[in-house]
């Protein structure tokens, strides 16, 4: 290939059936070619306004302090970390899977005193486990929680999770970069603190944003902090004065990302929240039958419905499993991490590719690999 060849960039048309990004709806991708405006343009404020207003309505929530970071999902935990919490702060982090982990490595950057509870991957957290942390640890000021564990597919009860955690004093942090647009989640209502998502999982728009948001709660915590946010990038106090009224310049936002989250919202806005979640649950279940009846048996005991962790069957090389489905049908679905690694397949039926169409698809693509 030479170096002119960028103009014949024809990647495959694949069906994105993994643990993220899912496949991207060609509304959104001509979003993102239209031109680029200068990001202090007026014209250009406006969608960033109408972006803040949707994913206000995508998250449930009235927090002024909600916008799109420059990043994947993992700036967005990162953001939410180093702003709420200062070196020498008690922080407890539940992990039970990559995410989870994850986040306790972030906090311990940030100068956290972490006190992690850890349970198995492929358990959920109980309310009754989230006390006792709580317990053992009165001066933590932050829990963080993954709502949706992307490596086992564990589903946590934040609802039942989140008055445990504020009648202790403490913020609650929400990993939702599988649940946002995908299934139920309500930062008012539950009363979560702060939470990030991504937009290449339920929202199905490429990497490249992560939508956040503070409750007034945790802008409180911020504006007390003694010392600056470690993150010069990542400083909420001064992105908020380019995404407020103040439109002072920090750093040049990803005009074009920008362009496809907006779109991308829309769609789910259109959609109706709930009828999405349904979608979800409902092809969710036919994806189960269908699995179970292949012999293929889940991972967690609460599962997620955007993402179906199963363990490999006998007899089929997981890798080679994959490879076969890529090969023969474009069809991407995800491996197994950590304790998994090699022995699960991780099928993700996430915004734009969650339909039946695709549910019905990997099933009789999955009959053909097992049974020939
Ligand atoms: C994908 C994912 C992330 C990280 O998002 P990136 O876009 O890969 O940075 C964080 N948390 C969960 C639960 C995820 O599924």
């Amino acid at each position: 290939m030479s170096e002119t060849s960028y103009a014949q960039l024809h990647p495959a048309e694949r069906i994105l059936m993994g643990p993220g990004p899912s496949t991207v709806p060609n509304r959104v991708l001509n979003a993102m070619a239209a031109p680029t405006l200068g990001h202090l343009d007026p014209e250009y404020l406006k969608i960033m306004d109408e972006t803040r207003a949707l994913l206000r309505t995508v998250f449930r929530t009235e927090n002024e302090m909600t916008l799109a970071v420059s990043g994947t999902g993992s700036a967005g935990m990162e953001a939410c970390v180093v702003n709420l919490v200062e070196p020498g702060d008690d922080a407890i982090v539940c992990i039970n899977g990559v995410f989870g982990t994850r986040m306790k490595d972030v906090m311990e950057r940030a100068g956290a005193t972490v006190h992690a509870i850890e349970i198995p991957w492929g358990e959920s957290f109980s309310a009754e486990q989230i006390g006792e942390a709580l317990d053992a640890n009165p001066n933590a000021k932050v829990l963080g929680i993954v709502h949706a564990e992307t490596s086992t597919g564990a589903h946590t009860p934040i609802d039942a999770i989140a008055p445990v955690v504020h009648e202790h004093g403490a913020l609650l942090l929400v990993d939702a970069v599988t649940s946002l647009g995908g299934m139920d989640l309500r930062i008012d209502d539950w009363g979560i603190d702060a939470c990030y998502s991504g937009t290449q999982k339920c929202l199905s728009c490429p990497p490249g944003l992560s939508p956040v948001t503070f409750s007034p709660k945790a802008l409180e915590k911020m504006d007390a902090r003694q010392s600056k946010v470690q993150s010069w990038y990542l400083d909420m106090s001064m992105l908020r004065n380019y995404w407020g009224s103040d439109r002072v310049y920090h750093h040049t936002a990803p005009i074009n990302m920008t362009y496809a989250l907006r779109e991308a919202l829309m769609i789910v806005v259109e959609e109706g929240l709930d009828a999405r979640i349904e979608r979800h649950r409902e092809n969710h279940d036919r994806l189960r039958a269908g699995l179970e009846k292949l012999g293929l048996k889940y991972i967690p005991e609460q599962s997620l419905t955007t993402l179906n962790a199963i363990h490999a069957p006998d007899g089929v090389n997981e890798a080679d499993g994959r490879k076969w489905l890529l090969e023969n049908y474009s069809l991407e679905i995800g491996a197994g991490l950590g304790p998994f690694a090699g022995r699960a397949w991780r099928i993700g039926l996430m915004g734009h590719a969650c339909s039946r169409r695709n549910v019905d698809l990997i099933l009789a693509a999955l009959e053909e690999l097992l049974n020939g």
